[in-house]
């Protein structure tokens, strides 16, 4: 039957957008396409073994996310760091990442505990075997990612996910300190307490607060100084 047949031929196309929209994506925000990497169509393409037009397609959504940017007569390229801009963000991510724990908090089960807990346990282990940043950022993503899933609201997932990805991805540029991921664990930790204990408004506190301390961090940040544990492949641009 042919409508079925071309509907099948859709959802592959689909899948195969969304997967290489994923693989860039993923790329950006572990650092393995930095800040200033001009994101060639045909290049990226031959990379992932796809056509050119998912790709053209993942770039469009890259940066619709704020992750990449249409540079003049050079196309598109991974966003650089903007420390303002990156607070200003940070602002407003603080409330919607409240909202997410205080929502998330109503509809907690055993299962997302679970999950939760493991994350934790996972972020536990990999500080404690001394894990570069990247699984870090890594793990602080997956935290995120399951509160704002178990928020449940999709007018809240559709404005934070985008503002999560760009926080994430800028923090792989800036300084930061040795404490901040061990910091950003026990944080996470009394986000789950106040979850546990039914309390919403606890765990929207201790979301922002989070966030808020996240964002001090940063106010110590230095653009363009160079993570000590990765030798950098392209000299960052004055700012
Ligand atoms: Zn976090």
């Amino acid at each position: 039957m042919p409508v079925p047949r071309a509907l099948d031929r859709l959802e592959q196309g689909g899948q195969l957008a969304e997967r290489t929209y994923e693989a860039i994506k993923s790329a950006i925000l572990v650092n393995r396409l930095p800040p200033g990497t001009p994101l060639s169509v045909p290049e990226l393409a031959r990379q992932l073994g796809v056509s050119r037009s998912p790709v053209r397609e993942a770039v469009q959504r890259l940066i619709y996310d704020g992750l990449a940017t249409h540079a003049p007569n050079r196309g598109a390229e991974v966003s650089l760091v903007d420390i303002d801009d990156l607070r200003q963000l940070y602002l407003v991510r603080e409330q919607l990442e409240g909202l997410a724990a205080g929502l998330a908090t109503e509809h907690l089960d055993a299962d997302a505990l679970a999950c939760l807990r493991g994350i934790l346990a996972e972020h536990e282990e990999a500080l404690g075997a001394g894990e570069d940043i990247v699984a870090h950022i890594e793990l602080d993503r997956r935290f995120h990612r399951t509160i704002r899933e178990l928020a449940g609201n999709p007018h809240l997932t559709a404005v934070l996910e985008p503002m999560a990805g760009r926080s994430h991805f800028a923090l792989h540029s800036l300084w930061r300190s040795p404490d901040a991921p061990r910091l950003a664990l026990d944080e996470h930790r009394q986000i789950v307490e106040a979850m546990v204990a039914g309390d919403p408004e606890l765990a929207a506190e201790a979301a922002r607060r989070h966030i808020a301390r996240l964002r001090v961090r940063l106010s110590q940040a230095k653009p363009g100084s160079p993570d000590p544990a990765r030798p950098r492949r392209r000299p960052r641009p004055a700012s």
